[in-house]
Formats: C-alpha cells, sequence, structure tokens
C-alpha cells in the first residue's frame, strides 16, 4: 500500500470508528515495518580487509533483497545474521565482477542449504546475466560436475534427505529476467524502477535501481557518473546511495570521471534529485581515511543541505534515518 493510501485507510478508519461500525474499523491494516537497508559491501575492486565487494540488503516487508553482490559481500550478510535461504530477490546493476562474483556463492549455498524447501531464487539483471547463469549453473557450467556429484553420489543424497529433501533432487534453477533502462519490477508492498546508469557502456549494459517501498524510496545508483536519468531516476527519494569512487579533481581522464564521477559531482545530483538523505559509498582507501573524509563530506554539504553518510560496511540505516535529540540521562 502507498502512503497516501495507508493514510487514506486512516482516515476511512476514523470515520468508521465516529459511526461506531466495528466491522470496518477491523478492517484497519497495521502498519508495515520500516525498510531496512545495510550496506554488506562498501569497496571496490581494489583488495581491502575493510570494505568488501559491492553488495546492498534491502528488507521490505516479507522479502529480503540483494542488490549486487560482489566479492566478500556474501559474507557480509552472514555476518549481519542472514542465510542464503533467507534472499528472495537478487538485483545486479552491471556486471563488473567487484559486483557479482558472489552469485555463485549465493545460488549455490542456497540451494544447498535450502534441499528443495524454498522457491527458487528470482533474479534480475542486464544481459547476459542469463548467459552467465547458464555457463555458471547448467549442465555444462562451471558448476555442473559440482552440482551433478551433490544430486547423484549416495553420500549427498543422505545430506539432502537429512536437510528435510525428496529425492530425486533438482537442479539449481534461479528465475532469470533480464532488464532494461525504463522497466518496472512489481513486488509484494514494493516496486524496482529500472534506470540507466552512465558507466562502461557500451561493453557492459549499466543500471540503477530505485525502490519505492511503503514508507519510502531509496535509489542505489550502482557505478554511475553524473546524469540526467539518474537525477530523474532518485527524484525525490529518501535515500540515494552513489558511488564515491574518488576525490573531484584526481581523475586521470575525462572518460575515467564521466564512468564514476566524484564527489562534487555526487552532492549536486543529491541536490539537483532533491533527496534527503546521501550515503556515500564504494570508497577508495586512498579517500577512506581521517580528514580527506571529513572534507569530501563538508564540501559535500557546501552544495547538498541533506544528511551525508560515509558508508561502512555493516551499517545499517532506515530511511527516516536518525536525529540527535535531547540528552535522556547525564
Ligand atoms: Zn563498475
Amino acid at each position: 500500500m502507498k502512503r497516501r493510501t495507508f493514510l487514506g485507510a486512516i482516515a476511512a478508519s476514523s470515520t468508521a470508528a465516529a459511526l461506531g461500525d466495528e466491522s470496518l474499523q477491523k478492517s484497519e491494516p497495521a502498519k508495515a515495518k520500516p525498510m531496512k537497508i545495510t550496506l554488506l559491501g562498501t569497496g571496490t575492486p581494489a583488495p581491502s580487509l575493510e570494505r568488501q565487494g559491492s553488495g546492498y540488503l534491502f528488507e521490505v516487508g516479507d522479502d529480503v533483497i540483494v542488490m549486487d553482490h560482489g566479492p566478500g559481500a556474501h559474507h557480509r550478510l552472514l555476518e549481519c545474521g542472514h542465510r542464503a535461504i533467507d534472499v528472495s530477490h537478487a538485483f545486479f546493476t552491471h556486471l563488473h565482477y567487484d559486483h557479482c562474483m558472489d552469485y555463485g556463492r549465493l545460488v549455490l549455498q542456497r540451494w544447498d542449504q535450502g534441499a528443495d524447501r524454498i522457491p527458487d531464487l528470482h533474479v534480475y539483471g542486464p544481459p547476459p546475466i542469463k548467459r552467465m547463469t547458464d555457463l555458471l549453473f547448467g549442465d555444462e557450467g562451471v558448476y555442473g560436475p559440482d552440482i551433478r556429484a551433490r544430486i547423484e553420489h549416495r553420500s549427498s543424497i543422505d545430506q539432502f534427505e537429512a536437510r528435510g529433501g525428496k529425492a530425486p533432487r533438482k537442479r539449481p534453477a534461479p528465475s532469470v529476467r533480464e532488464l532494461h533502462a525504463g522497466d518496472v519490477i512489481q513486488g509484494n508492498g514494493w516496486k524496482v524502477t529500472v534506470g540507466r546508469a552512465t558507466h562502461v557502456q557500451p561493453f557492459l549494459e549499466c543500471l540503477a535501481f530505485r525502490l519505492d517501498g511503503e514508507d519510502g524510496s531509496v535509489c542505489y545508483t550502482g557505478d554511475s557518473g553524473a546524469s540526467d536519468e539518474i537525477v530523474a531516476l532518485a527524484k525525490g527519494c529518501d535515500m540515494l546511495i552513489h558511488m564515491n569512487h574518488y576525490f573531484s579533481g584526481t581523475a586521470p581522464s575525462p572518460a575515467y570521471r564521466a564512468a564514476c564521477g566524484n564527489h562534487r559531482d555526487n552532492a549536486e545530483t543529491a541536490k539537483r534529485a532533491g533527496v534527503k538523505t546521501l550515503v556515500l559509498t564504494h570508497l577508495l582507501a586512498q579517500i577512506d581515511q581521517p580528514r580527506i573524509r571529513e572534507q569530501i563530506v563538508h564540501e559535500v554539504q557546501q552544495v547538498f543541505d541533506g544528511k551525508v553518510v560515509w558508508g561502512e560496511d555493516l551499517m545499517q540505516l532506515t530511511l527516516a534515518g536518525s536525529a540527535v535529540g535531547k540528552i535522556e540521562g547525564y
């Protein structure tokens, strides 16, 4: 239900109370739980023990959605208390390896632990995500011999049955839909609108996602430089999660800036889109240090007057955000 519809339902319910109609009062729906966002991986392709490859977790209603699942993102998923079998949907913005390398781990661990007792994973991403899925999990795929051994060897069948499965075991079969800018995916209490990121086209199709839930909206741009399309996609969102790869003015070329953006570009994007909170992520170690970090946040705030968050792995956020209140004890 949209916020407006929900408010409408409250108004209708108040009217029902005034009229003394109990049957109408009982129809008032419960308030949806707030969308919870966890930054799983806020790093880059460069090696880092502090920041894993790109990954974001959105808990919306009864669904657990990951957007991108780069190397180490799955480990972070476990660290924040979830398992592969909890994930219902996986979205990929583009197929750079730092955004999709843990796809195999997610699908195989989910398949193994799920033991045919959970629905197949819903997967969305740009082409060639279908081909990648076939090349990973198909009969002739990279994991084809492993999958066959787990389906056919007696010891694996015994383990599968011990987990509650009933032989013969099915192959992993993620339900894959290829996406393009302009597509809309309607979920249960949420909607994803697909936009175009400006990154490394035409070699990879690069997408950005806007997730609208019952309590607000968040836009995750994947990897992108500044563009009117990103501003339009993020328009009015409560939160914008944006790549902030490097310090403005240090790009080696115009092409690099166009593909990755920088902190001043991001400030302009957040201002133009009118978002409430800007989350900076995809951070190189070079800028991830005291003084430079504060300088970036300060300079972003000179342009953009919303909240600015310096993303960290395992950081949990809600769309309402946090605010400094009164001191409650001293
Ligand atoms: Zn990329």
